[in-house]
C-alpha cells in the first residue's frame, strides 16, 4: 500500500505515532494509500524546523525570496497536469476541473512573485524638525495553514505563497482525505530552491490540528473548512494568542430576476451547482426564482441536467465526478430523500446513481424548498440545486441576508441599477452580478461575512499581506548637536 507521510527540512519523513489514516479514490471506492497521522512529537517537529529556518529565509533579500517563488511559479506551471493527475485521484474531480482548480492557485503564486511592491512601507521626511517617521512590515515567525478536501492543490497556494514571501516560515495541514498533492507541491517548492525547513507539511486530524492551535511557537493560524471546525479553530488559537482568520462553509444563493436572459441565468445555475460535484464553498446552492419566471427556469435547468455526463475522470467525457467518500455521498443523498418528506418537491433525484461502485450520485434538483427545511438551512456540499420561490427582489434580498452564511452571491438582471442596489444591500462578501462563482482574483481577497469567515482578514490579495505581516512605525532624528534640548514635555511637532 503506498504510504504518505510528513514533509519536514525539504524531506520526507515517517510519522512516529503509529496512527494512519485511508486514502481512498472517489470513482472506484477503493483506498489507495494510508496517510501517516501526526502525534504531538510529529507536529513539534515540524515546528522545530520551520523556527529555525526562519532567522535566514526572514534575513533573505526580497529579490532572492522572489527569483524561489518565480521558479516555483515556472515548476507549478510545466506541471499543471501531474497536480491535476493527482486530485482527480484522491478527491474525484474530473481533470477540466482539476486543472482550472491549479490555475486558480496558481494565480495566487503568481500574486506573490509581486509581494515586494506589497511591502513597501510609508515614509514622511520632515515629520517635526530633523525627524522623519516610516512605517515598515515584518513577519511574523511561523505560520500554519489547515486546510479542507475539496481544494487540495489551491487553497494551501492561497496561503502559501504569500506567508513565504512576507518572510514567514510555513507549516501546512492539508486535509487527511486527499494529501498527496500537498507532498508533489512541496518538492516543487524544494526544486525552487527554497531552503530546508521553510515549508513543512504536516498530515493528521484533531490530535495534529489541537497542536498546532496550542503550540507557542505558532504565531498565526489561516484555516479553511466547515464552519463549526473553523470557529473552534478560531476560538481557540485566538485565546492562545495567535493571530486566526478561518474560513466557513456557505449556502450561496443566485437570484434571478424576471428580466434576466434565462437561458444564460439557467446554464450558470447549473454549471456553479453540479461543477465539482457541488464540492466547492461557493458552489450555487440555492436558485432564488421570481415567481413569474420561476416555472420557465425550472423547465430549462430540468431539461438540461439529464446531459450532464457523471463518471469517472479517467473517462475524458465525464464533466462532474464522485464526491469524496462513501459516508459524505450518504449523507448528500438524506438531503434528497428528506426534502420529499418536508414537503419540497423533488424534480430530479439523483440518489438512484449511488448504487453505482465509486462515491457517485447523479445531479438533483429541488424545488420549493423554503427555510426550516434541512435542504435549506444546512450546508449540504454535494451536487443538489434547490430552488426558493420569492415574490419579489426584496423577498429574494431578505433571503440572502436572513441566512447564516454569507461567503458568495449572485444576481442576473439586465437591470444595472437593480444589480448595483443589489451590491450596496446584500450581506455577503463576495457578489457576482451575472457571474454565477465569483472568486475574486489573486489581486483582490477572498472571503465572506457572516459564519463563513472568522477572523477581520481576508484571504489572499492585499488582505494576505496584511495578515502575514505586522506593522512597525520608526521615528527617527539623526545627531545634530544644533537641535539637541533638553525637554521634558511630551514630544509633538515643532
Ligand atoms: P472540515 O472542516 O471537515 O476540515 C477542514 C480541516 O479541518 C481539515 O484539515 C481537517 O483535518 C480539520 N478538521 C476536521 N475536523 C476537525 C476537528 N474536529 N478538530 C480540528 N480539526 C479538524 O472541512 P472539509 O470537509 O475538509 O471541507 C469542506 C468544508 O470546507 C465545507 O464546509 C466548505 O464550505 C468549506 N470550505 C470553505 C471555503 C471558504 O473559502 N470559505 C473553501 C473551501 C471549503
Amino acid at each position: 500500500m503506498n504510504r504518505i507521510s510528513h514533509w519536514v527540512n525539504n524531506k520526507v519523513v515517517a510519522g512516529t505515532s503509529g496512527k494512519s489514516g485511508k486514502v481512498f479514490n472517489p470513482a472506484t471506492g477503493k483506498q489507495e494509500s494510508e496517510v501517516d497521522l501526526a502525534n504531538i512529537a510529529d507536529v513539534d517537529a515540524a515546528v522545530a524546523s520551520a523556527k529555525a529556518a526562519f532567522p535566514a529565509w526572514r534575513a533573505t533579500n526580497l529579490s532572492r525570496r522572489a527569483e524561489i517563488m518565480f521558479r516555483m511559479r515556472e515548476l507549478v506551471d510545466a506541471n499543471r497536469k501531474e497536480i491535476a493527475n493527482l486530485l482527480t485521484l484522491e478527491h474525484g474531480k474530473v481533470p477540466s476541473d482539476a486543472l482550472g482548480e491549479v490555475a486558480r492557485g496558481l494565480e495566487n503564486i503568481e500574486f506573490a512573485c509581486g509581494v515586494p511592491a506589497m511591502l513597501k512601507g510609508g515614509y514622511s521626511e520632515q515629520a517635526s524638525t530633523g525627524v522623519d517617521v516610516y512605517s515598515i512590515r515584518q513577519p511574523l515567525g511561523v505560520v500554519t495553514g489547515i486546510t479542507p478536501f475539496n481544494f487540495p492543490a489551491m487553497v494551501p497556494m492561497w496561503m502559501f505563497a504569500n506567508a513565504i514571501m512576507c518572510g514567514n516560515t510555513f507549516i501546512l495541514k492539508p486535509s487527511e482525505k486527499d494529501p498527496s498533492a500537498s507532498m508533489f507541491v512541496a518538492d516543487l517548492l524544494r526544486q525552487a530552491g527554497l531552503p530546508d525547513g521553510v515549508y513543512n507539511v504536516v498530515h493528521g486530524d484533531k490530535v495534529a490540528v489541537d497542536r498546532l492551535l496550542d503550540h507557542p511557537d505558532i504565531a498565526a493560524v489561516s484555516f479553511v473548512g466547515s464552519t463549526p471546525i473553523a470557529k473552534y479553530v478560531y476560538e481557540t488559537g485566538t485565546k492562545n494568542g495567535k493571530r486566526v482568520q478561518a474560513l466557513g462553509g456557505a449556502k450561496n444563493h443566485m437570484l434571478v430576476l424576471p428580466d434576466a436572459d434565462l437561458d444564460m441565468a439557467a446554464d450558470a445555475a447549473i454549471s456553479a451547482a453540479y461543477g465539482s460535484a457541488g464540492e466547492r464553498c461557493m458552489a450555487v446552492s440555492v436558485v432564488l426564482a421570481v415567481d413569474s419566471i420561476a416555472d420557465d427556469l425550472v423547465n430549462k435547468i430540468k431539461s438540461k441536467v439529464p446531459n450532464i455526463k457523471v463518471g469517472a475522470g479517467s473517462d475524458p467525457a465525464s464533466e462532474m465526478g464522485p464526491l469524496i467518500s462513501r459516508e459524505h455521498r450518504d449523507k448528500v443523498a438524506g438531503y434528497v430523500t428528506g426534502a420529499a418528506k418536508e414537503g419540497a418537491k423533488v424534480v430530479l433525484d439523483g440518489t438512484d446513481k449511488a448504487k453505482d461502485e465509486g462515491f457517485f450520485l447523479n445531479p438533483s434538483l429541488i424545488d420549493h424548498v423554503k427555510p426550516g427545511m434541512k435542504c435549506y438551512d444546512e450546508e449540504i456540499f454535494g451536487p443538489v440545486l434547490t430552488v426558493m420561490r420569492v415574490k419579489s427582489y426584496d423577498e429574494g434580498l431578505k433571503a440572502i441576508n436572513d441566512n447564516q452564511f454569507g461567503n458568495g452571491t449572485a444576481i442576473f438582471t439586465r437591470d444595472g441599477g437593480v444589480a448595483r442596489q443589489f451590491q450596496y444591500d446584500v450581506n455577503v462578501g463576495m457578489v457576482g452580478i451575472n457571474v454565477p462563482i465569483p472568486v475574486p482574483v489573486s489581486y483582490y481577497s477572498f472571503g465572506g461575512w457572516k459564519a463563513s469567515l472568522f477572523g477581520d482578514q481576508h484571504m489572499y490579495g492585499p488582505e494576505g499581506i496584511n495578515f502575514y505581516t505586522r506593522g512597525k512605525v520608526v521615528t527617527s532624528r539623526w545627531p545634530d548637536p544644533r537641535t539637541s534640548t533638553v525637554d521634558l514635555g511630551f514630544p509633538h511637532s515643532r
